[in-house]
């Protein structure tokens, strides 16, 4: 089965088309992903009207040049599929009115992806990776640990009670006058920096659930870069290294909680996998190794490009779907708020 895949849902806009066989494998087709990082630099983040009207100026583009690469023409798509939420109102309504308008013209089923459930199964894209198993999401907008049980069927272990963990970069980012997007400019920085200089709170650990907390964090560097001010560029490197020495310990206890919780109720989960931009930090990566290898669990890390927003995992998302005819008429709306557990399941086999 071949699904095209569009994802609007925030600062990236994307397009994909990939395969997915009658054994569940999946292949990627094309994917071809234009990051507005640009655009909105200069405001130190995203600023949601910017970011609409840019992904209707590409995306028409993008979905021209990924159907080329795949080699494919529309009548030969078995469904088109559109990240229809979470994210901004803005660009849900670019991609899904763009993917409603493919599947009338062409007579193709349509498929309303949530974005998180597509980070969720973006692993089984590249790997034979059966159910059940560990999903640490980290991303700009979202910081959860999540058992994925089947298609459709998501039980949320932890969340974050304030920011999100690549949001939380960023801003430490903005603090200490480093570029945006934060992650990769605080990585860069800490690499020469001394982590144990600043005693920067470790917020949440310790405590039974596998929640996670940023703020008090985040304010306790803004406090210390203050009464340094001027920085020299030694203290932004220390002042680095020491936030994500801080964000590591905590991810570190909040993942070997959240992985009891999952064995407690679930089993032995089949991976530990992660996803969303902040998987592409070392320490990050590093210490997601030793959570799995502790728990003598196989760590899953898609590749950098698959972790981050595109669209082979909201095409992937819409194959998974398709294959249990999970399908959407065209009267469904974009969700600006829509909780990873609330998405439809498959019916059980023998149900009504
Ligand atoms: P979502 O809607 O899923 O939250 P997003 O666009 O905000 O999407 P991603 O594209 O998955 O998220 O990732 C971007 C975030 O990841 C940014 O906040 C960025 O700072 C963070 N990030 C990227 N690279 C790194 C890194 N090396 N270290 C830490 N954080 C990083
Ligand atoms: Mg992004
Ligand atoms: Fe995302």
């Amino acid at each position: 089965m071949i699904v095209l895949g569009l994802e609007t849902t925030c600062d990236e806009t994307a397009a994909a088309v990939v395969e997915r066989d009658a054994d569940g494998r999946g292949r990627i087709l094309s994917n071809i992903v234009w990051s507005q990082i640009d655009e909105h630099a200069a405001f130190g983040g995203v600023v949601p009207e910017i970011a609409a009207r840019a992904h209707v100026e590409v995306l028409d583009r993008l979905i021209a040049q990924a159907m080329q690469e795949a080699g494919r023409r529309f009548d030969e798509l078995d469904g088109v599929a559109a990240a229809a939420g979470p994210g901004l109102i803005g660009g849900l309504i670019v991609g899904l009115t763009t993917a409603k308008a493919i599947a009338l013209v062409h007579e193709k089923p349509l498929v309303a992806v949530n974005h998180l459930e597509a980070h969720a199964l973006t692993a089984r894209l590249t790997n034979d990776l059966p159910f059940p198993y560990c999903l640490f999401l980290a991303s700009g907008g979202h910081t959860q640990i999540v058992a994925v049980r089947g298609v459709g069927d998501y039980v949320r272990i932890g969340t974050t009670l304030d920011d999100a963990i690549g949001e939380a970069f960023d801003k430490t980012a903005k603090v200490l006058g480093l570029d945006y997007p934060g992650g990769p400019a605080v990585e860069r920085a800490a690499r020469d920096g001394d982590p144990a200089r600043f005693a920067l709170p470790r917020p949440m650990v310790g405590r039974p659930d596998a929640d996670f907390s940023l703020s008090g964090l985040k304010t306790a560097l803004r406090l210390e870069a203050e009464k340094l001010a001027p920085l020299s560029d030694q203290d932004v490197r220390d002042l680095c290294a020491s936030f994500q020495q801080a964000v590591a310990d905590m991810v570190r206890d909040r993942l070997r909680t959240g992985l009891s919780l999952f064995r407690e109720q679930f089993g032995q989960p089949m991976a530990l996998v992660a996803a969303g931009g902040v998987a592409s930090n070392q320490a990050i990566r590093a210490l997601l190794n030793a959570c799995a290898l502790d728990g003598r669990t196989v760590l899953v890390l898609p590749r950098p490009e698959l972790c981050t927003d595109n669209g082979a995992m909201i095409a992937w998302a819409g194959a998974e779907r398709l294959a249990y005819g999970l399908t959407d008429t065209l009267d469904v709306g974009p969700r600006p708020r829509w909780p990873l557990d609330t998405v439809r399941k498959p019916r059980e086999p023998g149900s009504a």
